[in-house]
């Protein structure tokens, strides 16, 4: 979907914020942006809120935001309902994007898992793997990170309020970290998944003297290849590897093909 304009008939746009499982800790986001928060608010008619107001809207919506991820029945038909009540479906966050640490889950026995946390687990039900958002409906747009950056959120509701087109980051952390002129944290042995991540946090963690931990999710053609080879040769072994490339991507394919084939054929 390219540059869609809402058509409203001169009324101001219905938005929506929902969250499913998650911390909500991207709508928290949202509320912190404070004076860019009250300017947007004139153009638009949030009705839906969880983070600002306990007031409840059934909907249709011009544009809905679904922060959080999809873990049992009830919040697969309920993200069912908002894509058919919505013009535009955001997913909004690592949780909603790549599943997030929700998708941490994936691959283990969820029976044990269960046990091991509560002591009785009999009532929970849930979905034996946590996917993104894309994979149980069509998405119009996807606001990565955990959380979101303000900015980004602020950007794409422009865009979206007088039809210009969304600019995509479609280039590595490493571009934004680089014209930050920071020194690269590969260089004195951290494993920094920055090369491989899609840009939009404004390298917010190598700024800061951290590796890149994935949160934004893939970039586009990333070279998981490469990144493992250079993981490798500072001496990390395959479990380190393994558990940095799941922190965020766990659900992601991009991330997982090559360990998945290395596992299959280099550690069995
Ligand atoms: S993406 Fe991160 S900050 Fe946002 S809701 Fe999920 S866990 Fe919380
Ligand atoms: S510190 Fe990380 S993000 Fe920055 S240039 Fe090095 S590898 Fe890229
Ligand atoms: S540097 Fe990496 S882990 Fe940190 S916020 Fe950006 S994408 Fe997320």
């Amino acid at each position: 979907m390219e540059g869609k304009i809402i058509s409203t008939e001169n009324k101001k746009p219905v938005v929506a914020l929902y969250g499913l499982t998650c911390c909500a800790g991207c709508q928290l986001e949202i509320l912190d942006l404070e004076d860019e928060l009250l300017d947007i608010l004139g153009k638009i008619n949030l009705v839906q809120f969880r983070m600002g107001s306990s007031a409840k809207h059934p909907g249709p919506y011009d544009i809905c935001f679904v922060e959080g991820s999809v873990t049992n029945e009830e919040e697969l038909a309920q993200l069912k309902e908002l894509r058919k009540k919505s013009k535009i479906l955001i997913a909004l966050g690592a949780c909603a994007t790549t599943g997030g640490v929700n998708a941490l889950r994936n691959g283990r026995n969820i029976e044990e898992l269960k046990q091991t946390v509560y002591s009785d687990a009999s009532h929970l039900r849930t979905l034996p793997e946590i996917l993104p958002l894309k994979e149980h409906v069509s998405i119009d747009y996807e606001l990565q990170g955990c959380p979101i950056s303000g900015e980004e959120f602020i950007e794409l509701l422009t865009a979206l309020l007088t039809g210009a087109t969304p600019q995509e980051k479609n280039y590595a952390v490493c571009v934004e970290c680089r014209i930050k002129e920071n020194v690269c944290l590969m260089k004195e042995g951290e494993l920094c998944l920055g090369p491989i991540t899609r840009a939009g946090c404004g390298a917010r963690c190598p700024s800061v003297g951290f590796p890149c931990e994935g949160c934004w999710g893939p970039v586009p053609q990333a070279n998981v290849t490469s990144e493992i080879e250079m993981f490798s040769q500072k001496g990390a072994s395959f479990d380190t590897v393994v558990r940095k490339f799941r922190m965020f991507n766990a659900s992601s394919e991009d991330f997982m093909k090559e360990l998945k084939r290395r596992l299959n054929i280099e550690w069995l």
